[in-house]
Order: structure tokens, then C-alpha cells, then sequence
């Protein structure tokens, strides 16, 4: 091995970093590591305001995962607190904790009723699964269809328009299936065995994974910058959009993306807790309070609204990947295309076309390390 090979990796976010690091430091490649954007950390960045408090500027992000391998990595490079993300969703002015559970019928229906109906989810299911919500309204019991109508029409069916912009008939099912009923008393949002917040925050947390020697950043540079030199690279690793890496030739991937509002207020607390979902009032979905995640004290506060819109290049940021046949038809012909160059490796959600978590994010970079591990040890 020598540091004599030269790779290039294109976006600094969660994915881009790992790949980096792991050539840098496994293999002792020399990385030039590249993003357009003038900071690190991709859709995860935050910085710290003038009061103190970390804000996240794509949207709330609560690190979550059932990999040890993922957490052992990242942990190396920051502490995390145990934070452990709860959701309440305001339905008909009641802070109802979402994913609905046994607590959150509790809190919808009177005791009598609350009792029989979760008597006859514990006869139905088994305590502790999760039934996404269309099954969930496949139940022919009378009791039950009154339930997961009431779910459907609270909870799901207007943040999910509001969400994706179209009906949740409309909506891809692996969509739908993400939003779960859960027949337990467990009021997390997520139920993975590691999750927290960086004490450090993000930015710095991959600030700190891409500090080798090995690596080159170069903030501010655009793939189009440095493709004449493509060439000189042995391997490029790519994880930004696919098609527009290929210049859009076989149509544009479809995207939702989100504007995000900040607000600042002179008194220490506007909500509950992190985040306040209103699935059916106002067009947006949720509202973030930024300072519960690092527990930040001071007089002031500061709220994000997230208002989803449609993704329009140029103009706003590509946030989730549209789940359709024809996307993923598409996504396949991009991959195809990809084939003739196997020098180059798509990664990332923009390089899979494929809604990841941070912690998938980085799974797939390892996962893409492993695979070419042999080829570039030799
Ligand atoms: C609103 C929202 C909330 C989220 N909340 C969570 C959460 O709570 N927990 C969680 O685990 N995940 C969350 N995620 C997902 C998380 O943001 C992603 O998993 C993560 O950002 C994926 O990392 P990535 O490296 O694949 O992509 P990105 O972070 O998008 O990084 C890609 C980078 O590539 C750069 N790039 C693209 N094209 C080029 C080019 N041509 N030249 C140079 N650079 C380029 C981009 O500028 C970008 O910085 C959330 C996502 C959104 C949208």
C-alpha cells in the first residue's frame, strides 16, 4: 500500500466522509474530497447561532441506529448524549405522542372506551409489532375500523398529502408502510438500541472523521470543476445525484424538498419538546425547537417551521427521493449507464436514489468499502 493512488470523492455529506475516511486510513489513498456547498456535513449540517443554540438547517436530525458497527465508527469521532427522540402530533389540540400507540389512545378517547379498544388490539395483535397504518385499515372488526379510520384521517392522511404533495392512495406503499401503528406503550420515535445527539454537533463530528493527513477538502468546488481531470483519478466515488451526473440525458429523478422557516423568540421555550407535528391545521408539517436536543439554556429560543414543497433545480435542495415504477425505472437506466465506467461508484441518498438515515448513509459507504476492498488493497 502507499498513498501514491488518488481517489476522488464527490459530497462531504455522512456518506462522501466515511468513504473518505476509510480510504484514507484503510487503504492509505490520497482523497481529494469535494462538495459544491460551502460546509460539511451534507443535509446534516448545523452551526451554532449568536445565542448558543445548534441549529440544524435542513430539519431536525436525531442520530438512530441498529448497527453497532455504524455506531462504533461515528462514536470515535464525537460523544453523543442519550436523547431520545419523542413526538407528539397535535390533533384536535391534544399533543398526541406519535407513532400512535396504547398512550396516545389513552389520550384520544375516553377510559371506556380507550379499555375496549385496546382489549381488542391485544386480542388482534401481538403486543410490541407495529402495523402500518393501511393494513391497519384492512381490520373488518367494527371497533378497530372506527380506530384506524380515526388514525387515518387525524394522523396520517393530511400530513401525508401535506408531505408528498398528493393523496396517500397516491403515495408509493414503501412510503405508507414507514408510518406505523404500534401496539405498545413505547412513546419513542425511534426504537433503536443506540441513538442520541452529537455533543458536538454534526458538522463537527465530520469536521473530525475527514482530519487525515490523506485528505484534501475542497469546499465551494463543484464535480463540473474537476471532471477534466476525472481521468487522473483511479476511482471516483459519487454521492450526488446520479442523473445529473449524467447530465439529466435520460430524464430527471423526481425529489421533495422542504423549506424550512426560522423564527426566534425572547423567552426560553416555545414548545413541548423537539418536535410538534400538525398533521391536518397550517401547510406546514412540523415544528422543530432546536435547543432540546443539547439541552441548550438561555433566554432565547429559536423554531423551524417545515413547509414540504416540490423540488425545482436551482431553486431549492433535493430532500427525499419520490418512490415510483417509472423513478425507479429510471434510477435503473442511470445505473446501467453507470456500468460502462467501473472506476466509478454512486453512493449516498442522491448516488442510490434511495431515502437513507445518517446511519444507513454510512452503512452503505462500509458496505461499498468492503465490497471493493481486494481491488484497491492490491
Ligand atoms: C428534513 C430531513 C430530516 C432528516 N432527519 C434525519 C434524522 O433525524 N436522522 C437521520 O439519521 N437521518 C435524517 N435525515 C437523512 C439524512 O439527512 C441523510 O441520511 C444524510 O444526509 C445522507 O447523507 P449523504 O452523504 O448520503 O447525503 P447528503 O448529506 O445529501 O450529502 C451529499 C453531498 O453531496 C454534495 N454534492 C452533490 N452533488 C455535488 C456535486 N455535483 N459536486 C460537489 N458536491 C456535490 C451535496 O452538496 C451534499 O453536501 C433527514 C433528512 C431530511 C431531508
Amino acid at each position: 500500500m502507499s498513498a501514491s493512488k488518488r481517489v476522488l470523492v464527490v459530497g462531504c455529506g455522512f456518506a462522501g466522509a466515511t468513504m473518505a475516511r476509510l480510504l484514507a486510513e484503510q487503504v492509505d489513498y490520497r482523497v481529494l474530497l469535494i462538495d459544491r456547498r460551502s460546509h460539511l456535513a451534507g443535509n446534516a449540517y448545523d452551526y451554532r447561532d449568536q445565542n448558543g443554540i445548534t441549529i440544524h438547517k435542513y430539519g431536525s436530525h436525531i442520530f438512530h441506529t441498529k448497527s453497532r458497527r455504524v455506531w462504533q465508527f461515528i462514536s470515535r469521532f464525537t460523544n453523543f448524549n442519550t436523547y431520545q427522540h419523542r413526538v407528539v402530533a397535535m390533533v384536535d389540540g391534544i399533543e398526541v405522542p406519535v407513532p400512535f400507540n396504547l398512550e396516545s389512545l389513552r389520550l384520544c378517547f375516553p377510559p371506556t372506551l380507550a379499555d375496549r379498544l385496546e382489549r381488542q388490539l391485544l386480542e388482534r395483535f401481538d403486543y410490541g409489532v407495529q402495523v402500518p397504518v393501511l393494513d391497519f385499515m384492512q381490520c373488518q372488526d367494527t371497533d378497530l375500523r372506527f380506530l384506524a379510520q380515526f388514525v387515518h384521517d387525524k394522523i396520517f392522511r393530511d400530513y401525508t398529502s401535506k408531505q408528498w404533495g398528493t393523496p396517500p392512495e397516491k403515495t408509493d406503499a414503501a412510503v405508507t408502510a414507514r408510518v406505523p401503528v404500534r401496539i405498545s406503550r413505547d412513546s419513542r420515535y425511534f426504537t433503536d438500541p443506540y441513538q442520541g445527539i452529537p455533543s458536538l454537533g454534526y458538522t463537527e463530528t465530520v469536521r473530525r472523521m475527514i482530519e487525515h493527513p490523506n485528505i484534501e477538502l475542497r469546499l465551494g468546488t463543484d464535480y463540473a470543476e474537476v471532471r477534466s481531470e476525472a481521468n487522473s483519478f483511479s476511482h471516483i466515488f459519487y454521492s450526488g445525484s446520479i442523473d445529473e451526473y449524467f447530465n439529466y440525458q435520460l430524464g430527471e429523478l423526481p425529489y421533495r424538498s422542504e423549506r424550512i422557516e426560522l423564527e426566534e423568540y425572547a423567552f426560553p421555550y416555545y414548545q413541548s419538546r423537539a418536535v410538534v407535528n400538525f398533521p391536518s391545521d397550517y401547510d406546514f408539517t412540523r415544528i422543530h425547537e432546536y435547543k432540546y436536543y443539547l439541552n441548550e439554556q438561555c433566554p432565547y429560543t429559536v423554531i423551524a417551521k417545515e413547509y414540504p414543497e416540490a423540488f425545482c433545480r436551482g431553486k431549492n435542495e433535493r430532500f427525499y427521493p419520490i418512490a415510483s415504477e417509472s423513478a425507479g425505472a429510471l434510477y435503473k437506466a442511470y445505473t446501467d449507464l453507470a456500468q460502462a465506467s467501473p472506476q466509478l461508484h454512486f453512493l449516498g441518498r442522491l448516488g442510490d436514489y434511495r431515502y437513507y438515515n445518517m446511519d444507513d448513509a454510512i452503512a452503505r459507504a462500509m458496505q461499498l468499502f468492503d465490497e471493493l476492498n481486494h481491488e484497491l488493497m492490491s
